[in-house]
């Protein structure tokens, strides 16, 4: 069995190192490629692809996988092995479904339209990424319709970023956390904004960027095995354990721009930095899901990251930075100011109360587009429709409408949206259960140290990777299933102390 379970890890390590060298590609495709690079890009891109997924569904794997179930049957279920003949033989049986020709199809695709997408957003020029929007949807079908037997057709795209979740169980969590928070953002609305002047007064990126990393290696980040570079479109990746980046961008009229969207990558980033070690090399060493990698993004970005506490640390850090921006400004005011609520056109900047909202809508219509309910040529009239009906806005150009997400253009229409909300329930969850745990985290942010808050979240979530599902993952480390309520206390408590409510 031994040797068996070798043979295994070593064709698992080869698939993996395949994916990582991809994920370089993308990495410098979004950060240092010059355009001329664009073309050969998205054809070396999918020929990578396509060998990972050979080895990846090769017959000899799947006879390991069998010849290993009498052993599997032999381990406790939580142990490593077990995890990983388990988690290996469920993404085996997910990839031999896919031909290989289909993803070569889509990493081709993906990039292409992708490098269509960052000419047509500035230009404001939805028509010129139409057909590649008509395209990736055909694609995105196509990949739905290797599992057939679904309930709905976005049901296989959700499972693979979710694995678990279905378009009824997400609609369900949305339409109670919808309920909630309609009203809540109707109160709050009606008031008088804060003012947040105070971060559109000229920051130097440089600065920025200095400041940024300050903050995010007090969190935890560790820069030997990462680093920071820029973007379009914030993310994370990683090319190894030991090797997992972020990405920002900066507007010097915005302080909050590069500052939270780079304390949320590190979140993202600390998550796959927190991997238990021996997992390398295989399907282990990945964040469980997308709802639980983005509720890590935004425990850091927001529990901590917008939270008064870490302020009372950090601010006197950031006006020395910036004393002729900031001097003038009170703690209570800056404050005030990154937590301002308002209705808003774009998702990255929306602020907590308002911003599943932005997620809801993008869920309906990537579904309607699956279903066949909405047409690709209707839904930039589609997205402004229901930017009026729930935000009470109508967005000036498609530029800050339809074309704001990278999302339908460098990956599958459907499985996108969701974890966002799902991450931003769940960051509430963990973070309450981290204080449950250590009463002291609330004082030691305020002290702008974290080794608590991140011990905890390295113990109970981190070195897990994937070996457990989110369900699991919620349940051992909360003693429950996913669940809005702490969610919904957050934002009551926080935002009844800024706003009346
Ligand atoms: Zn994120």
């Amino acid at each position: 069995m031994e040797t068996k379970l070798r043979e295994l890890r070593g064709r698992l390590a080869e698939v993996y190192d395949l994916n990582m060298a991809n994920a370089l590609l993308s990495w410098d495709q979004s950060t240092y490629m010059p355009p001329g690079g664009a073309a050969a890009r998205a054809r070396q891109m999918a020929t990578i692809g396509k060998i990972s997924h050979q080895k990846a569904t090769d017959e000899e794997v799947g006879a390991l996988l069998d010849d290993l179930r009498p052993y599997e049957a032999s381990l406790p279920a939580d142990s490593d092995d077990a995890a990983l003949i388990r988690v290996s033989r469920r993404n085996y049986e997910h990839m031999v479904r896919v031909p290989t020709d289909l993803i070569g199809e889509l990493y081709a695709h993906s990039a292409a339209s992708y490098d269509a997408w960052v000419k047509a957003r500035p230009a404001n020029d939805f028509a010129a990424v139409r057909p590649y929007l008509e395209r990736n949807l055909e694609l995105s079908r196509r990949l739905a319709n290797c599992f057939p037997g679904y309930q709905h057709i976005a049901d296989p795209l959700i499972d693979l970023s979710d694995y678990g979740m279905r378009a009824e169980s997400v609609r369900a969590v949305f339409a109670e956390l919808r309920a909630e928070l309609v009203p809540l953002v109707k109160t709050i609305c009606a008031q008088t904004p804060a003012d947040d002047a105070c971060l559109r007064r000229g920051f130097s990126e440089p600065q920025q960027l200095a400041f940024g990393e300050r903050v995010i290696r007090a969190f935890g980040y560790d820069f030997s095995r990462g680093r920071q570079d820029k973007t379009h479109h914030p993310f994370m990746t990683k090319f190894s354990l030991g090797d997992v980046r972020i990405t920002t961008r900066f507007r010097e009229d915005d302080l909050s721009d590069a500052l939270f969207s780079t304390l949320h990558e590190s979140g993202h980033a600390m998550y796959e930095q927190g991997i238990d070690l021996s997992y390398e090399g295989t399907p282990l060493a990945n964040g469980t899901s997308a709802g639980v990698h983005e509720s890590q993004s935004r425990l850091w970005e927001n529990q901590v990251g917008r939270s008064r506490r870490l302020w009372e640390h950090f601010y006197p850090q950031l006006q020395a930075e910036f004393p002729s921006q900031l001097g003038d400004v009170p703690l209570d005011s800056f404050y005030r100011a990154i937590n301002k609520v308002h209705r808003s056109l774009i998702r990255t900047d929306a602020d907590e109360v308002t911003y599943n909202l932005h997620v809801m809508l993008r869920f309906d219509l990537e579904l309607a587009l699956l279903e066949g309910s909405l047409e690709v040529r209707d839904l930039p009239e589609a997205w402004n429709a229901r930017y009026r009906e729930d935000l009470g806005l109508t967005p000036p150009s498609d530029s800050d409408g339809v074309l704001q997400d990278v999302h339908w253009f460098s990956g599958s229409i459907g499985g996108a949206f969701q974890g966002y909300t799902l991450g931003n329930i769940l960051s509430a969850q963990f973070f309450a259960a981290a204080r449950a745990a250590h009463p002291q985290i609330d004082a030691e942010i305020g002290r702008g140290e974290f080794a608590t808050l991140h011990g905890w979240l390295r113990e109970n979530i981190y070195r897990h990777g994937s070996k457990f599902t989110t369900d699991d993952l919620v349940h051992r480390a909360t003693g429950g299933p996913l669940d809005i309520s702490p969610y919904m206390a957050y934002l009551r408590e926080k935002y009844g102390d800024l706003y009346t409510l």
